[in-house]
């Protein structure tokens, strides 16, 4: 006889059908309904696209008239970083938006809040407005919050979202763990691919959260245009040859923290490889990124590292149009990194410019990164 172990699941009061309630047409189909939106929302691979999903989801199965999804930062300070609303329109249409909060934004004062929580609150009918604030918990902590706005009361939504928000918590994390560098928290090599993929496709759903803002929702002749730098460590065998392993991987645990703390948080930061980089930024001129990118070269020319003390980066960018490859655009600037370590290491090279003033005609000149 082969005797089970039991589970706590076992051990659960699970009513057998005959004894449940009889289940009638309206409330299969709205358990139906339901498990229709949790498969659709779980289908989702990257975060933003689950952000999106969240909210609209909620959208659909509550009577709110709109629903947002706040994200704390992760440092202690717990501030809120972004915010995702879907509002019901007038003609029942839905509308989605990305936003960086405005300090001064009093539909945000509860969501600020929510960082210092760990319950679902409900503040009923201030200005006939009822609201509802459901923490997102990871680890105890509140990694960001749900809000629900409606002219009704929702208490009667409260389990469904309190539902939504385990749920997304439990995902988020398997998807953050698959997303990012294990030893750098930036995002992966994988994950670079598939955000410039997309960005390359013009789908604005999937253009990582971090590189949309608020201006181009509203205006769209202040759209910036994006670029691609490849950063790499000068003389990176040196280090691990001299100082080990051990030391080189601090020299790159390092390097991303002062990237996180140099580079605005519209700018989205990737560990390519060994000890190359990839930021894309979005600027409204090629002058602007070379300031942020020189600035960057030399805070780390200046930072002294523990033991290896001086490292220098060379950095490489170029612009990314509207229909290029993504092969293309890698390649372009992979071009000017090669440039920039052919001419001294430590400086920073644009392809543009290089191109303009003819510098890399010919096409001899070959770049050091494996494309996709
Ligand atoms: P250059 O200035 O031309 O970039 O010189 P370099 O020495 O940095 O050249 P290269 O890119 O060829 O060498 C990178 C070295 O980085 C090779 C590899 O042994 C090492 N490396 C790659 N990944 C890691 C890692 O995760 N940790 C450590 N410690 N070393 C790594
Ligand atoms: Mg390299
Ligand atoms: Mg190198």
């Amino acid at each position: 006889m082969v005797e089970c172990e039991s589970s706590g699941r076992d051990n659960m009061a699970v009513p057998r059908s005959s004894d449940a309630e009889p289940a009638d047409a309206s409330r299969l189909l709205a358990h139906s309904r339901l498990l229709d939106s949790v498969a659709a929302f779980t289908h989702h691979r990257d975060v933003d696209a689950l952000d999106h999903s969240l909210v609209l989801s909620l959208a659909e199965l509550t009577a709110a008239r709109s629903v947002s999804l706040g994200k704390y930062t992760a440092d202690n300070h717990g501030r809120l970083r972004t915010v995702v609303r879907c509002t019901v329109g007038a003609h029942g249409h839905y509308e989605l938006r990305v936003f960086e909060p405005a300090p001064d934004d009093p539909s945000l004062h509860l969501l600020r809040q929510g960082a210092e929580r760990v319950e679902t609150h409900e503040y009923p009918g201030a200005g006939g407005l009822h609201r509802l604030i459901v923490p997102i918990l990871s680890e105890g902590r509140a990694v960001g919050a749900l809000q629900l706005e409606s002219d009704v009361p929702c208490g009667d939504s409260r389990p469904l979202v309190a539902g939504f928000a385990r749920i997304y918590a439990n995902y988020t994390a398997l998807l953050n763990e698959s997303e990012r560098d294990k030893l750098t928290g930036l995002y992966n090599r994988r994950t670079f691919e598939r955000h410039l993929q997309r960005l390359l496709q013009a789908d604005p759903g999937a253009i990582p959260t971090e590189a949309l803002d608020e201006r181009r929702h509203t205006d769209p002749s202040a759209r910036d245009e994006v670029w691609l730098a490849i950063l790499d460590i000068d003389h990176f065998k040196r280090i691990n040859d001299s100082y080990g392993h051990v030391y080189g991987d601090e020299v790159i645990l390092l390097l991303a923290q002062q990237m996180r703390a140099c580079f605005r948080q519209s700018d989205v930061l990737f560990r390519f490889g060994g000890e190359e980089f990839v930021i894309l930024l979005t600027a409204h001129d090629e002058a602007t990124v070379r300031t942020v990118l020189e600035r960057f070269r030399l805070r780390m020319a200046e930072h002294v590292f523990p033991r290896v003390e001086h490292v220098t980066v060379s950095v490489g960018y170029a612009r990314i149009g509207e229909h290029d490859y993504p092969a293309t655009v890698l390649e372009r600037a992979d071009k000017a990194l090669y440039f920039a370590k052919e001419h001294g290491r430590n400086c920073v090279h644009g392809f543009e410019a290089l191109t303009a003033q003819g510098l890399l005609e010919g096409g001899t000149l070959a770049g050091s990164i494996d494309l996709f």
